[in-house]
Parts: structure tokens; C-alpha cells; sequence
């Protein structure tokens, strides 16, 4: 068993919190961590200790310290939303401080050795709760894989793909959701004078091919194996099993109309679903069995 202790720094934000599961993980070995409080994410930046330290302060001087308080409770509701954590985690910590503040002050230093303590205290908190939500969840990676015939047929220019893209993007993040890689196939195997010559070919990554799903899987170091290919056309389903990925397909068909379908070009899906919900349940599923 390997003891890790991981300073303040690199505890000082939701990323750096990322980082420490993941060497943590990394190592089998390690069964204990010890964190110290949230630390400096830039130079000019303050630490949680210092916070709690001015907490204590102006509690010893005034006999109140909301505005210090709310400095210390916004870095820990920060990290919290950012590893998306239940809100009640940072609200059980306001308590926490909250009951700290309201003990007695007769002795200064011991009133405020009990205030930096709760730096450390919450923070090993956080990271606790960051650990259980990681075995949680399903540790996908999402990937994205489209086909842009449009740029050959010069329909479509590579900064206008990027540019949906990123607005796509964008509003996935509100619902801080993400993609780890997107990869779009710019090629058609057809030109006529119309078309931009470069991308006018017979490639490896336009789907049903599997091109794109593997540069991605070598990309992020994915086993495509244990991947798996959603989709909502023939070609999704004929690239994600060429790629060697399952496969769901997604629309409304009846599930005899799914069978014939798929079954008379000898592409059967290992799943259909409906929905993008009703994929997910069937992944959650399988990685359960
Ligand atoms: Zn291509």
C-alpha cells in the first residue's frame, strides 16, 4: 500500500482535482491519499487557508465574517460544479464552516487553527465524492464521426463545418456535456467540375468505412472493442462493426422491419433503440452484466 499526499496546488481547482484521480487510479498501489486545501490556481490568486485564516480574523474582530465566509464557500461551489457534484456537498460544507465560526473564541490561535483545518477537512470532502462519481459513471469517451461529402461538392467550406461545430459544441457545454474527439470524413468518391478536386477520392474514412472511428480509437488510446457505435443510418452500423465496435441503432422500425432490414445486408446492430436515452440504457446494461 502507497500512502500519496498531494498539496494545495494541485488540488487548487476541478482540473487539478481530475488530475489527482487519475494518477491516483493509475497506480493500484495507492489506497490512501492525503489532500491539503484547495490552493492558488495563479500567482496572483489566494489560497483557501488564507481565506479561512481572513474568515477567523474578522469573526475575533467583528463577530461577523459573511463576506469571508461566501469567498471560501464560492471556491468550494466552483470545484463542486465543475466535477458536477451534487450541490448538497456544498452546502454541507457551508454548514461545516458555519458551525466552526459559531465556537468559542475565548482562545484566538486555537479558534483559528480550527478554521484552517477545515480547508483540508472539506477538500478531502470533495475529492471523495469526485472518486465515488467517477466509478459511477460509465467512463465513456464520446466521439463523434460524420460524414462531410459537402466539402468535396463544395456545398460547404472547412471553416463553415467548423464554425457549426463549435457553436455545437458550445451548447453542449451549457449542459456540460462534451465530445472527446470529432473526426468528419471531407471526401466523395464521385467529382464532377463543380467539385473540390483534393477531396474528390475513394477514401479509407468515409463511413460505411471504419476509418474514422479507428483514427479516433488511436487517437485517445480507445479500445474499439470495447466501444461502442450509435448510430442512426445503415452506414453507422456498417462502419462501427467494420471498425470491430458493438453497434445500436437508433430510429423508430418496427423491431421484425429492424431485423429484415439489417439482416437482408447482413449488417445486423448488436441493439436498436429508439432514442439516444434508450441507447444509453443499453449500454448501462451490458457494462453491467
Ligand atoms: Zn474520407
Amino acid at each position: 500500500m502507497k500512502v500519496a499526499k498531494f498539496g494545495g496546488t494541485s488540488l487548487a481547482d476541478a482540473g487539478q482535482i481530475r488530475k489527482v484521480i487519475e494518477i491516483t487510479k493509475a497506480d493500484p498501489e495507492r489506497r490512501i491519499i492525503v489532500v491539503s486545501a484547495p490552493g492558488k490556481r495563479t500567482k496572483d490568486d489566494i489560497k483557501v487557508t488564507d481565506l479561512l485564516i481572513a474568515c477567523a480574523k474578522a469573526m475575533l474582530a467583528r463577530g461577523e465574517a459573511e463576506k469571508e465566509l461566501g469567498a471560501v464557500v464560492g471556491r468550494f461551489a466552483e470545484i463542486q460544479r465543475e466535477l458536477e457534484l451534487p450541490e448538497s456537498l456544498t452546502r454541507e460544507i457551508e454548514a461545516d464552516l458555519r458551525r466552526r465560526l459559531a465556537r468559542d473564541r475565548s482562545h484566538a490561535a486555537a479558534f483559528t487553527d480550527c478554521l484552517k483545518a477545515a480547508g483540508e477537512d472539506n477538500c478531502a470532502k470533495v475529492v471523495a465524492a469526485a472518486f465515488v462519481r467517477g466509478a459511477k459513471a460509465l467512463g465513456f469517451k464520446v466521439v463523434v464521426v460524420t460524414n462531410q461529402p459537402g466539402i468535396a461538392k463544395n456545398t460547404l467550406t472547412v471553416a463553415e463545418l467548423n464554425a457549426v461545430n463549435a457553436r455545437v459544441a458550445e451548447l453542449l457545454k451549457k449542459g456540460r456535456a462534451t465530445w472527446a474527439a470529432l473526426e468528419y470524413c471531407p471526401h466523395h468518391p464521385d467529382g464532377d467540375r463543380k467539385c473540390r478536386a483534393k477531396y474528390v477520392k475513394n477514401c479509407t474514412c468515409r463511413k460505411p468505412k471504419p476509418g474514422l472511428i479507428l483514427r479516433a480509437a488511436r487517437k485517445l488510446g480507445v479500445d474499439v472493442k470495447r466501444s461502442w457505435m450509435i448510430g442512426d443510418g445503415l452506414n453507422d452500423v456498417q462502419a462501427g462493426r467494420a471498425a470491430g465496435c458493438r453497434t445500436i441503432w437508433v430510429g423508430r422500425m418496427k423491431p421484425e422491419h429492424v431485423e429484415r432490414f439489417f439482416g437482408s445486408r447482413k449488417c445486423e446492430p448488436d441493439a436498436a433503440a429508439s432514442d439516444l436515452a434508450g441507447a444509453l440504457r443499453i449500454i448501462k446494461e451490458a457494462e453491467a452484466s
